[in-house]
């Protein structure tokens, strides 16, 4: 402590601009704005602007405790020197960061240098799973093979060779980080000896060069809902990469790429196929054997059906994803026009052709409309 310095001191409240009353938020904002302005990190190699920054703190550190502004108010800086007020007593309080820390935090972001270390998480993997069209309908359990970074098991992850350590840091003491005076302040880095480890590596593991990791096989049991669709992810938490120096495992994602069915169409949870009937089926009616994902079924077409009439058949479709209940099969009828008819076939469909008589003129609505009206 140096007793000139005390003698030359401006009063707290008058170095940080605030009235005797200020209220706890009036010192933290006019200390705040004078620090954000001094700080040695905005001011190198500027003596002048240190000075201010280091009183402008020792009056905060003062004022925003109410038993060392109450003992200031009534015994001016008599009341508060022995509490090792100048800058090496400060910066040797063990609790410096806690005190200005939400104000610096914020300000410097310090709390990140603060708590750095190696630990790393691993790394996310990715898997595609080939489905066919119906396993994506109805799920499957499937077993697959990934090769992913798990700790080593000669080290069990730390780096060092078994029986050979790791020793604690000794730039450090174990602790991870160092800190070191800058100007008035006490400040927290990562130690650049262990990274922040704590520890040293001497004899790295053989099995994985000090990595701590090592590549292996591994098994996983994937279950495939019924109803997943094409480019869906499942996720699987810590399935990924382990972590390196007791960082937390990745995360595996299964992506689920679906193949085409020769003729159903998916569309969300229902199906689609176009379904061709003669020219005659679809006029007089039939009875119809017709595909769905379980077997055949029976479909009736009515005398008289249009072209492009669609039949749905409830919960024929896709099962909702983790849900009850399935969507439709839409089977569209398309009457086909014959391209080749024998001699015979087309006598009979001339004799037709006269009987049906059809305006031939243009008509706004639409195609099949149109041709609801010919055949009725
Ligand atoms: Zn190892
Ligand atoms: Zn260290």
């Amino acid at each position: 402590m140096s007793p000139t310095a005390r003698v030359t001191k401006a009063d707290y409240y008058e170095v940080l601009g605030v009235e005797r009353t200020a209220s706890e938020q009036e010192l933290k904002s006019a200390y705040r704005k004078l620090a954000m302005q001094y700080h040695p990190d905005r001011n190198p190699d500027d003596p002048k602007a240190e000075e201010k920054f280091k009183l402008a703190s020792e009056a905060y550190q003062v004022l925003s405790d109410p038993d060392k502004r109450a003992a200031y108010d009534r015994f001016g800086h008599a009341g508060v020197s022995n509490g090792g007020m100048d800058a090496s007593g400060f910066a040797g309080m063990p609790d410096l960061g806690d005190i200005f820390g939400d104000i610096f935090g914020e300000m410097f972001n310090m709390g990140g240098t603060r708590r750095s270390s190696r630990a790393q998480r691993g790394r996310d993997l990715q898997y595609e799973l080939t489905l066919t069209f119906e396993e994506a309908v109805f799920g499957k359990q499937s077993e697959i093979q990934i090769r992913r970074m798990e700790n080593c098991a000669a080290c069990q992850g730390s780096g060092a060779e078994p029986g050979h350590g790791p020793s604690v840091c000794q730039q450090c003491a174990g602790r991870g980080q160092v800190r070191f005076q800058q100007g008035f302040f006490s400040v927290a880095r990562t130690c650049p000896a262990c990274g922040g480890t704590g520890s040293i590596v001497n004899n790295p593991c053989r099995q994985c060069r000090g990595d701590g990791r090592q590549s292996a096989d591994h098994t996983i049991n994937v279950t495939v809902p019924a109803g997943i669709e094409d480019h869906m992810r499942i996720r699987y938490q810590g399935e990924g990469d382990a972590g390196r120096f007791g960082g937390p495992s990745g995360d595996l994602y299964i992506v689920v790429s679906v193949e085409a069915h020769p003729f159903f169409e998916r569309e969300g949870n229902d199906l689609h196929y176009v379904l061709p009937v003669s020219f005659p089926q679809a006029t007089l009616g039939t009875e119809l054997m017709i595909p769905t994902l379980e077997g055949e079924t029976k479909l009736k077409i009515p005398e008289g059906t249009q072209s492009g009439t669609e039949f749905r058949l409830r919960n024929k479709g896709v099962p909702y994803l983790n849900d009850h209940g399935r969507g439709d099969l839409i089977v569209q009828v398309v009457a086909q026009v014959p391209k080749k008819l024998t001699k015979a076939q087309k006598e009979l469909m001339r004799e037709l052709s006269e009987t049906l008589t059809v305006e031939n003129t243009p008509s706004s609505r639409s195609f099949f409309g149109k041709m609801k009206d010919i055949f009725s």
